[in-house]
């Protein structure tokens, strides 16, 4: 088959391996330069089973209320006259039950554990070399009470698979020794040794060079305009510069901007930006900086050592398609590292960052067959919200198995559009 799949970040890039490998011809449209230009650029650099926990759960919105109108809250909504953002809301409230958090949980774990093996695989096939270590993940709290939160839910996880077992305070700091001269008292954690870390943006490059050396073509620069369709079925895309592309199926991996492509043929998608912020931290000589990836859950936060930088990731507002940086919330995130590891008060450089993640109302990404809903040919790999690096592989997989009539290696039922 002729493929084009829509989006060369890590979604469309492990999409276009993989469907390259079941011996389609693939070809990958991007506005950008290249590679994971946008959300997969700078992103917290965890491969994370251990963060299946949606945003949405029992606690939720009293937590969202609590942080409104606080500029450095880790999760902020802001009211927009965009009916888009309402819907989505609302669909995330439904979400907040523990019932549909528990299922939630069960479907990231699923997908995780086998996109993190995937991935994995792929390493050791391809020899990629993207900074990756592989010490696990480690959640710390400086709160006893979201301590006590978290524990539930890593034994959720551990029942469906992912090892994220309970550390006390003194094991946490044996585990990441960086952590002995944080401000903050750590209360306790949790780790997961099979979770791993490491440069998202730079994985994704390598994997467009291999896929370019194994036929699949890359369209950079190119801007899509809208789909091609006749007699329900689509047949290419159509570019803002006038020209069109023909293909046999259309994978759209847009990330947050896949909604805005379907509206047009009435498919309304709950995938709404999260804006994230990233800082790396410029490492000088002798300066004391962990080399576990961390989460510090309480803030939303994670930590990758990324060679001579520290990534420092997190925080979400739901405020449109805004990437501007907010100096407020800039400034929160190097506050907290800075509390939590001293040493790194002498950094002199840090840049940052912000991305849009595709956010779905339970953070289960959408992998499906648009075929359901009128449309041969159009398939959706995208929604990967927090997690798009841990579950690209995964993803990608669960796609092309589909696509070529194979039964996918997990159920693929909890990643079909509802
Ligand atoms: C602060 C932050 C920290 C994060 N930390 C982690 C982490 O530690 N681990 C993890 O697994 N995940 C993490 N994530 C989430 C992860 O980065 C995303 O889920 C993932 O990058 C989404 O990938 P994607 O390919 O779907 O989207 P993108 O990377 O955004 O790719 C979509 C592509 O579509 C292109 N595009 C869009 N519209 C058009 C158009 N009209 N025409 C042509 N091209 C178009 C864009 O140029 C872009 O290249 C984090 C995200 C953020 C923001």
């Amino acid at each position: 088959m002729r493929v084009i799949v829509l989006g060369a970040g890590v979604v469309g890039v492990a999409s276009a391996w993989f469907l390259a490998a079941d011996g389609h011809e693939v070809t990958v449209v991007d506005r950008q330069a290249g590679p994971a230009a946008e959300t997969s650029q700078a992103n917290g650099g965890q491969i994370s089973v251990s963060h299946a926990e949606p945003w949405a759960g029992p606690g939720a919105p009293l937590r969202a209320l609590k942080w409104m109108g606080r500029e450095d809250a880790p999760l902020l909504w802001r009211w927009r006259a965009d009916p888009a953002q309402w819907a989505w809301g609302l669909r995330f409230l439904r979400q907040c039950t523990a019932a549909r958090a528990h299922d939630n949980i069960r479907a990231i774990v699923g997908l995780g554990l086998a996109s993190r093996a995937a991935l994995q695989a792929l390493r050791r096939e391809l020899a990629l070399e993207y900074d990756q270590l592989e010490r696990g993940i480690l959640h710390f709290y400086t709160d006893g009470r979201e301590f006590e939160r978290a524990l539930p839910q890593a034994e959720l996880m551990r029942k469906y698979g992912c090892e994220r077992l309970p550390r006390t305070a003194a094991e946490c700091i044996a585990i990441e020794p960086a952590l002995a001269n944080s401000r903050l008292a750590i209360v306790g954690g949790t780790y997961t040794a099979s979770d791993e870390s490491g440069d998202a943006r730079r994985f994704t490059e390598l994997l467009a060079q291999r896929a370019s050396a194994r036929g699949v073509a890359f369209h950079f620069g190119a801007a899509v305009a809208g789909l091609h369709s006749q007699d329900g079925r689509v047949r290419g895309v159509q570019l803002a510069d006038g020209s069109s592309l023909t293909a046999d199926a259309v994978v759209v991996a847009l990330g947050s901007f896949s909604p805005l492509l379907l509206k047009p043929l009435g498919l309304r998608l709950p995938v709404y930006p999260a804006k994230g912020y990233s800082a790396t931290l410029f490492l000088p000589d002798g300066v004391e900086a962990p080399t576990v990836s961390l989460t510090d859950d309480g803030c939303k936060l994670v930590v990758s050592r990324l060679g001579q930088t520290l990534r420092v990731a997190g925080t979400a507002e739901f405020n449109g398609y805004d990437t501007a940086l907010n100096p407020v919330r800039c400034e929160a995130l190097r506050r907290r590292i800075v509390d939590i590891f001293p040493g790194l008060a002498a950094v002199q450089r840090i840049d940052y960052w912000a991305g849009l993640r595709p956010a779905t109302p339970g953070n289960v990404p959408l992998i499906d067959d648009l075929a359901r809903r009128g449309f041969q040919g159009l398939w959706l790999n995208t929604g990967h919200d927090t997690l798009g690096w841990t579950l690209a592989c995964g993803s990608a997989r669960v796609l092309a198995a589909q696509m070529a009539g194979r039964d996918p290696e997990i159920d693929p039922r909890p990643y079909r559009l509802a």
